[in-house]
């Protein structure tokens, strides 16, 4: 597919991609829009333009705060509007409308693109599993369920903020080594945790698990994650009830949501299962996705460091498991809802997804290209994740999740 418009080759915003997102204007005004090389494509004014047919219910579908309503009606819907943009946009010579309704990226703001219902986090690859298990509980890391079912807990979308954010240092009871009572402290431990996050976009009925054959289509598209973590206040308070206030102080999001359908020609084989899992989450043909992904570190005045790059292929448990698994008591999920993968590692050390393991605990500390070191996050640090999907010339980005690290509250 050829485009009039000049898009970088390295660009994540291909005309096969074409993900789906909400901004402000240099104007103020909030439009939902989609990023195309340096441009964006401003949906309530190619909407006006009657680029989609009928021009008002597009325009007040468009014109929304959020991609809610417009998820809500299916993909089958998103896949006609990013056809009939892939047609727009493969057109020979450029449409006369064109700059009419083409924002520059650089101009426009991202904002949260969905209002989050519930928040799922899961614990999918077994390579972190299986490190921050080595670290917790030395002679036991693998849990004898964790082969057999997703884990997961439920989370918090209130705290779920966009790429660009900053994120406050929380406070919190932290047991010092040693001491067998806590003191109230700011986080000394403080990390990220690289995932992928996806969208629900089709309702389920309460009652009705979703056969894992069904998932996908229950799902709108993808966004990268980064699940920020306190581990001292996680290590003190997770026992029995699981992740609580060591995470739901912030989470960080991309702001533009990649369709399944785009990702489609980076669909590949998971890891094979050992033992099989039950047939509930038994699923046919290729269920992974072939995503490179990448973390970075930069001190406040100091250049950028990549201190990790992995893919999701690695992960042991595919989303269709995890819809497949969070639905068969009969839970019902929302258009809007957000289920994260949990930290994605890879099997070697450079592809490890958080700093807990990337310094295992405090004891190797990472260096920075500055020639400073990290075992956890220092105030001011910004942390960005990235990624792409890559097959020849056929290249489909997520765009980046930063956050910069405040001081804790006094
Ligand atoms: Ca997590």
């Amino acid at each position: 597919m050829t485009t009039w418009l000049p898009i970088p080759a390295d660009s994540d915003f291909s005309v096969y991609n074409l993900p789906f997102g909400v901004v402000r204007t240099p104007s103020g005004r909030i439009t939902a829009g989609v990023p195309i090389g340096d441009r964006v494509i401003d949906l309530t004014l190619a909407a006006d333009k009657g680029l989609f047919g009928a021009r008002r219910p597009h325009v007040r579908l468009f014109e929304q705060p959020t991609l809610n309503d417009f998820i809500a009606l299916g993909n089958d819907f998103a896949r006609r509007i990013r056809r009939r943009l892939q047609q727009w946009l493969s057109q020979e010579k450029p449409p006369k409308n064109a700059e009419d309704i083409l924002l520059q990226r650089a101009e426009v703001r991202p904002l949260l693109p969905l209002r989050i219902g519930d928040y799922t986090d899961f614990y999918s690859s077994i390579e972190h599993a299986t490190n921050v298990g080595k670290m917790f509980r030395p002679d036991n890391p693998l849990l004898p369920n964790w082969r057999w079912l997703p884990v997961g807990y439920h989370g918090r979308s209130s705290s779920i903020v966009v790429d660009g954010t900053p994120i406050r240092r929380p406070n919190g009871q932290i047991l010092p080594k040693g001491a067998e009572a806590p003191v109230f402290s700011a986080t000394q431990q403080l990390d990220f945790e690289l995932e992928m996050a996806f969208v629900i976009g089709r309702e389920s009925a309460l009652g009705q698990p979703i056969p894992i054959e069904q998932a996908h289509e229950h799902i709108f598209g993808l966004m990268l994650f980064n699940d920020w973590s306190a581990r001292d206040i996680q290590r003190w308070e997770y026992v029995p009830l699981g992740p609580f206030l060591g995470k739901n102080f912030a989470s960080s999001v991309s702001p533009w949501i990649v369709t399944l359908e785009a990702l489609k020609p980076f669909r590949t084989r998971g890891p094979v299962q050992k033992p099989q899992p039950l047939p509930y989450l038994h699923c046919r043909g290729w269920q992974h996705y072939d995503i490179h992904l990448e973390v970075s570190i930069r001190p406040p005045d100091g250049p950028e460091t990549v201190v990790c790059r992995t893919n999701t292929r690695y992960l042991y448990w595919s989303m269709a498991q995890q819809l497949a698994h969070h639905t068969v008591n009969g839970c019902n999920v929302r258009p809007g809802d957000l289920m994260a993968s949990g930290t994605i590692s890879g099997p070697t050390p450079d592809s490890f997804g958080s700093l807990l393991e990337l310094a295992w605990g405090g004891q190797k500390p990472i260096a920075l290209a500055d020639g400073s070191t990290r075992t956890f996050l220092l105030d001011g640090d910004t942390v960005t994740m990235r990624a792409y999907a890559q097959k020849g010339s056929l290249r489909v980005g997520f765009g980046q999740v930063s956050g910069t690290i405040m001081a804790a509250e006094a």
